[in-house]
């Protein structure tokens, strides 16, 4: 299987690369912001999740790490998949290294978007305009995002770098010359 982390800062373009990813190598995608921005609102389990994600701070392990498993499990025959949004803390990593060594499987490769804090602050507030994302619009929110992200998730990428299997990417440039960068490390395992 090839199972890919693709990692980066709120608005580094995982969602973008993701769907180029999945087209060119069939596999499936899963994000699990999409995950929750998915739930119905009126669930239990929608309004947790929207009670952190509106703020900009992180869901609760234990709810993450199901819903993705869960999720996971729903796609028992994928040829790979793209993890966009998880692993966010070095406690999910684990919790994917052992859900996937339970299937046989592991994560092949965590490919890292590299892109300039000033750089994502501009474009989550213009991606606000066609997203109607609430965690897009707000400046202080967006912040929060980008503070959550170099306390708790930069780490993760130690815990792939440990591994052997971090690959930093240029995330700077346009869309189509960071799908081919992507390609290229792809291609070249
Ligand atoms: P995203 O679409 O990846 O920007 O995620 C939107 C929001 O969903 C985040 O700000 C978090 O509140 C929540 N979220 C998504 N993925 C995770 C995760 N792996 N762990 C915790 N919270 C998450």
């Amino acid at each position: 299987m090839l199972n890919i982390v693709l990692f980066g800062p709120p608005g580094a373009g995982k969602g973008t690369q993701s769907e180029r990813l999945k087209e060119k190598y069939g596999l499936v995608h899963i994000s699990t912001g999409d995950v929750f921005r998915g739930l119905d609102p009126e669930s239990e389990l929608g309004k947790l999740a929207k009670s952190y994600s509106d703020k900009g701070n992180l869901v609760p392990d234990e709810v993450t790490i199901q819903i993705l498993e869960s999720e996971v499990s729903k796609y028992p025959d994928a040829k790979g998949v793209i993890y966009d949004g998880f692993p966010r803390t070095t406690a999910q990593a684990e919790a994917l290294d052992k859900f996937l060594a339970s299937k046989g499987t592991e994560v092949s490769m965590m490919l890292s978007l590299v892109v300039p804090e000033e750089e994502l602050k501009k474009r989550l507030i213009a991606r606000a305009e066609v997203s109607g994302r609430k965690d897009d619009a707000d400046p202080a929110i967006i912040q929060n995002r980008i503070n959550t992200y170099n306390n708790s998730t930069a780490p993760v990428a130690d815990f792939y770098r440990a591994q052997n299997k971090l690959s930093e990417v240029d995330g700077v440039g346009s869309i189509d010359d960071i799908t081919n960068r992507l390609f290229a490390v792809i291609d070249g395992k």
